[in-house]
């Protein structure tokens, strides 16, 4: 619906002037979502471009598109969301096919049979497999799981979990995975098949040039304005009938409970001629390794043929005060802080926290649209 044929908004057809923190993928579907319904909406970017960590720009020399702060690959269940994405821009084919360098060798990710088998130096079939590795299961005796580490050995067993899983995560997460959440390895499957297809999702894809020019995108429609290189200003907030805050939540409150612990990258940037490692991600699994992966941007668009090559080398850390925040940091034990601020943001009059930094939640591309979409449709239902 365009805005002119747009019904008049609001309870007393009143059109809102909305003022929005951020200009990444939740406050871009936000705002498109209420613009198409009339209302205006300010964006307030800190940064020089939109589209938030998801941002991708060409590299000038070899004009590959690199992927700025680390590889994004979106995979979905929903049809809307998928919908939505490819209205906005073209998706091509691209299935994530990960490896991992462990132990001296490279292996197939997620672990498959092709995993399996090369490990144990078997050459089990597909039932073999899922018998010896419910046997290593059963060796750990863990019933019902809750940690990352209890996850992982009933899943997996013992051997996998210390080749593929300990060493990486406690490089990523710096916390010991009895200490994690089971729900950060429940996003990886783990097939006794040669399907090495990383996610488990129907639809899977790249935008074809790039997510920024899918956002702004999303963000040209005349009820818009962004405002880049600009944040959101505490004193400004009263200007407008309604905020969408995607900006940290702790931050919102000038962190005076304290700050939410995350986990910030440090990119390695690489440029050289040729294929340098073969393969969009390859991950680094021995804990003797300071880095967790080396992602080659080339292979993350290959329907386009470069000759030089982009990589970047991924480091994560405690994110400090002038880092850029990436995972909220969740541990078993709960968050008594976060709690604190949540029941806060919950009672804020005339804001709304969204997204991953709003919301503090690990969440990929599609979980992020959809509930943003839901939150632009709660709050059209309302006003
Ligand atoms: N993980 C691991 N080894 C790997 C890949 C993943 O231990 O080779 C663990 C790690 O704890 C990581 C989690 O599984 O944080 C989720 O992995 P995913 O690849 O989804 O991480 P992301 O790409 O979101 O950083």
């Amino acid at each position: 619906m365009t805005p002119s044929s747009a019904p008049a908004a609001g309870p007393a057809g009143r059109p809102l002037h909305i003022g929005m923190a951020g200009a990444g993928l939740s406050c871009a579907v936000i705002a498109r979502e209420l613009a198409e319904q009339g209302h205006r909406c300010t964006l307030f970017e800190k940064r020089p471009h939109v589209a938030g960590n998801c941002h991708t720009e060409r590299d000038e020399k070899s004009q590959v598109m690199v992927h700025i702060y680390g590889p994004h690959i979106f995979h979905t269940d929903d049809d809307e969301v998928w919908a939505l994405v490819n209205r906005y821009m073209r998706f091509m084919p691209f299935v994530n096919r990960v490896k991992a360098t462990a132990r001296g060798q490279v292996f197939s990710l997620p672990i498959n049979l092709h995993t399996i088998n090369q490990f144990f130096g078997k050459t089990f079939s597909p039932a073999e497999a899922e018998a010896f590795i419910t046997q290593e299961q059963a060796d750990t005796s863990i019933a019902d799981p809750q940690s990352f580490e209890e996850q992982a050995l009933r899943f997996i067993g013992r051997e996998l979990y210390e080749t593929f899983f300990r060493g990486y995560t406690l490089k990523q997460w710096e916390v010991d995975p009895k200490r994690l959440p089971a729900a950060i390895l429940k996003r990886l499957p783990v097939r006794f098949n040669y399907n090495d297809n990383y996610f488990f999702h129907k639809h899977q894809g790249m935008p074809e040039n790039g997510y920024t020019e899918m956002v702004e995108k999303m963000l040209d429609h005349p009820n818009i304005e962004v405002k880049l290189g600009t944040p959101l200003a505490p004193d400004a907030l009263a200007e407008f009938d309604h905020v969408f805050w995607s900006g940290p939540v702790d931050g919102f409150y000038g962190y005076d409970l304290g700050r939410l612990p995350y986990r910030t990258l440090d990119f390695q940037r690489s440029e050289a001629e040729g294929d340098v490692q073969g393969c969009a991600v390859m991950n680094y699994c021995d804990e003797a390794v300071p880095f967790t992966r080396i992602t080659e941007h080339k292979h993350f668009s290959p329907w386009e043929t470069h000759a030089a090559s982009v990589c970047y080398t991924e480091f994560s850390r405690s994110c400090g005060e002038a880092d850029i925040p990436y995972y909220p940091v969740h541990l078993t034990e709960g968050d008594d802080l976060l709690k604190a601020y949540q029941a806060r943001a919950a009672a804020e009059p005339g804001v709304t926290f969204v997204g991953r930094l709003g919301t503090y939640r690990y969440m990929d591309m599609d979980v992020t649209i959809r509930a943003a979409l839901d939150t632009a449709r709660a709050f059209l239902a309302k006003h």
